[in-house]
């Protein structure tokens, strides 16, 4: 997504509404690679004396993984607010600043580093993924005897209907 600020270069501090549509490249992450859908940015911004940029807004995406129990594919949705200031002419290698020339702001670096960062720390297929660990039997097992307790009560209702019966 490529941001035109000619005209409110000429206006500055007068605020300006954008939206747009922005590709994230997947990322290697802890050994697994992170994939990204098109990401949505929605806000406003507006430029300085000094030629800067400052935008304002919220990214929205959803970012595909692999479960951290499973390995099944699993993904996350991602809502993040954003605000970063753009240097005119500012040098495009330093990592420490956003930086435009001429009056084309890029969001390609913006919307990769609030991606990444509003990533969960853990993946998961679905909150209660028991996962393949070697406690996971046991875990099983338990809950399989739990289960088990109330299938004991329509036996024991049934019991009492009888003996109400031969009460008759
Ligand atoms: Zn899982």
């Amino acid at each position: 997504m490529t941001l035109n600020v000619s005209d409110a270069l000429h206006h500055p501090g007068q605020d300006y509404a954008f939206q747009g549509e922005q590709t994230i490249a997947p990322v290697d992450i802890g050994g697994d690679t992170v994939s990204f859908d098109t990401a949505l940015l929605k806000g406003r911004f507006f430029t300085a004396d000094d030629g800067s940029v400052t935008v304002d807004g919220r990214l929205t995406t959803v970012a595909h993984a692999h479960c951290a129990n499973c390995l099944e594919p699993a993904m996350a949705e991602i809502d993040t607010p954003f605000h970063e200031t753009f240097q005119r002419n500012g040098d495009p290698s330093d990592d420490e600043i956003f930086a435009y020339e001429g009056y084309r702001v890029e969001f390609d670096k913006l919307a990769m580093s609030y991606a990444v960062l509003a990533l969960p720390i853990r993946f998961l297929c679905k909150e209660d993924c028991p996962g393949l660990g070697e406690t996971h039997p046991v875990d099983v097992d338990f809950s399989l005897c739990q289960k088990e307790l109330p299938g004991q009560h329509p036996f024991a209702a049934l019991q009492q209907l009888l003996t109400k019966d031969e009460e008759v």
